[in-house]
């Protein structure tokens, strides 16, 4: 009886694997279209100080397959990154964030930064900094509207050349966050070699901060360390009023989360989120 269920776990395991890998080639297929069929879109989820004000915004995409089934970006990214996919996807995320920026430049919107999450495969580039740079100025929009969020990764292999990318980019005035603070096993190798302006901590952390005592603690040796290097602390993933309480308890110095605002379109985060430029006042 016991050999007969373990044999069928067995198949049942094997099938699996068959229709995973089966689904792994067929979403590298639609992939592949997508990136020609303009199957792409960039929301937008506001970022914001403690007494609620906008600072930034992070770019996250969206897909929408032919069958107008929405993939979520966390199947899919490791999915291109291993198809060889990446480059041409971040090139897309890259020029799409841009294309926005500016227009929302031109039409005399108060624009705030905005944050691009970067994969370790385009930061492993030889020349990812100097396209990078070229891109952001063929569009006209000051680096200083760019951010970057990098993600621990295992793919982290060159950190001579991921650092020297990220030290001539920040030079030029683009800011960078160390993404999902907390969740890899590299965050303080991350800290010791690469120049960043903010730490994002993963929403694991945050998630029922209140009630959770060790994740408290957790969250304000991160902010003092973060104090250390000169950083700005932000929280993903605040949901509830008690989560922001919390977290402003501790320290942090910016949110993100669905308690503000999950993320949104680009014509929704403009009607939400961003005022017109005061014609009359020069500084805006
Ligand atoms: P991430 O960069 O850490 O982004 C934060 C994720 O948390 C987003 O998921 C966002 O929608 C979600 N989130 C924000 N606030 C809340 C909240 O209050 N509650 C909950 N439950 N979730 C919240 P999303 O958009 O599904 O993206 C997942 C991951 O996919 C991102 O994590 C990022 O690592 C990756 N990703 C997304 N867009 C891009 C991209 O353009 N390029 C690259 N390379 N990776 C991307
Ligand atoms: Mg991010
Ligand atoms: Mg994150
Ligand atoms: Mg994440």
């Amino acid at each position: 009886m016991a050999k007969q269920k373990g044999r069928n776990q067995t198949v049942l395991f094997e099938s699996k694997l068959a229709n995973t890998a089966l689904e792994r080639v067929e979403m590298e297929k639609n992939l592949r279209m997508a990136l020609n069929q303009d199957q792409f879109e960039l929301y937008y989820q506001p970022r914001v100080s403690q007494t609620g004000q906008i600072l930034s915004m992070e770019a996250l995409i969206r897909w929408r397959n032919h069958e107008q089934k929405s993939i979520p970006p966390g199947i899919f990214i490791p999915i291109a990154e291993q198809a060889g996919l990446m480059l041409g996807l971040g090139n897309w995320v890259v020029d799409a964030a841009l294309t926005q920026l500016q227009s929302w430049i031109e039409q005399g919107l108060q624009v705030v930064p905005v944050s691009i999450n970067i994969s370790a495969i385009q930061l492993h580039q030889k020349n990812f900094s100097q396209q990078l740079l070229q891109r952001i100025s063929k569009f006209k929009v000051p680096c200083k509207l760019i951010e970057l969020e990098i993600t621990e990764s295992l793919l982290m292999e060159d950190v001579q050349l991921v650092s020297t990318h990220l030290h001539a980019l920040q030079k030029a005035g683009i800011g960078i966050s160390i993404d999902d603070f907390g969740t890899g096993y590299s965050s303080l190798a991350y800290l010791a070699n690469f120049p960043s302006d903010s730490l994002k901590i993963d929403r694991l952390f945050i998630t029922n901060l209140h009630i959770n005592v060790s994740n408290q603690r957790l969250v304000r040796a991160i902010v003092d360390l973060a104090e250390h290097f000169n950083l700005n602390v932000v929280a993903e993933g605040v949901e509830t009023q008690a989560e922001l309480s919390a977290v402003i308890e501790c320290g942090v110095d910016e949110i993100q989360g669905y308690f503000y605002s999950m993320p949104l379109p680009a014509d929704q985060i403009a009607s939400n989120w961003l005022q017109l430029k005061d014609v009359n006042n020069q500084q805006a």
